[in-house]
């Protein structure tokens, strides 16, 4: 344990919230619309409780493996958790019904998986779909121009419940550049929301990392997620 960790998070977090706060007031809306996931990947749980502790209520984990080994000690009764990591098919049993969503769904093959095994629980599962935002960085995700045809498809299959989109953004020093990019996938999720789709609920738009979710708020964001500025540089073993 290393206590000045302890407070460099709870100092990390005070800082990220009022970035956020403004970012969502200058989009004209109330700090209250942009939810804060603290992505903790690489992170032990005691890391992990503190933020939990010092107010998130929500944390993201990229692999299934990883989340199953932590989780008996994590404190998640006031804490949701959302897998945000490619999800391969084989690995849909372990993790359905031990996360609240899955954001990477990033085939129709996949969302079936996850309805099989939900409905074998007896259970629903919320997932967004996820969009390739156009980069070779984001290797995953569905093409903008085929995505609304994707989530019609998705929709018929009973067991899986689309709440929204999510997307990773390219490495990108041109900000002119990057809030296209972001404000793109805003009117796609405006865009298919405003048709009423049977079972297609765009309430969650999933977009903004450490580096960019400032711009990523400023063009319609109403999910971050935020690993490094929260909990430090990882450190992959
Ligand atoms: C790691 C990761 C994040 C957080 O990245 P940071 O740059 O550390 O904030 C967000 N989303 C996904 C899908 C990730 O894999």
């Amino acid at each position: 344990m290393d206590n000045k960790r302890f407070s460099d998070i709870e100092e990390n977090l005070k800082e990220i919230n009022e970035t956020i706060s403004q970012a969502a007031v200058r989009s004209g809306r109330d700090p209250g619309d942009v939810r804060l996931m603290a992505v903790s990947k690489t992170v032990e749980p005691v890391y992990i409780n503190h933020a939990i502790e010092c107010g998130i209520g929500l944390i993201g984990e990229n692999k299934v493996q990883e989340f199953l080994l932590k989780e008996p000690e994590l404190n998640l009764e006031n804490c949701e958790a959302h897998l945000i990591g490619h999800l391969q098919s084989n690995k849909v049993r372990k993790i359905v019904g031990k996360v609240d969503m899955i954001e990477s769904v990033d085939s129709v093959a996949l969302a079936r998986e996850i309805a099989k095994r939900s409905l074998a629980l007896g259970i629903s599962t919320d997932i967004l779909l996820e969009v390739n935002a156009g980069s070779e960085e984001s290797k995953f995700g569905f093409d903008p121009a085929e995505l609304e045809e994707m989530a019609c498809e998705i929709a018929e299959i009973e067991g899986v419940s689309i709440q929204g989109l999510m997307c990773v953004a390219p490495i990108c020093d041109d900000e002119s550049t990057l809030r296209k990019i972001f404000s793109n996938i805003y009117r796609a999720y405006l865009d298919i929301g405003a048709k009423k789709i049977n079972n297609i609920n765009m309430n969650v738009l999933s977009m903004g990392m450490s580096g960019d979710y400032r711009e990523a708020i400023l063009e319609g964001s109403n999910l971050v997620r935020v690993g490094s500025a929260v909990f430090g540089a990882r450190n992959y073993r």
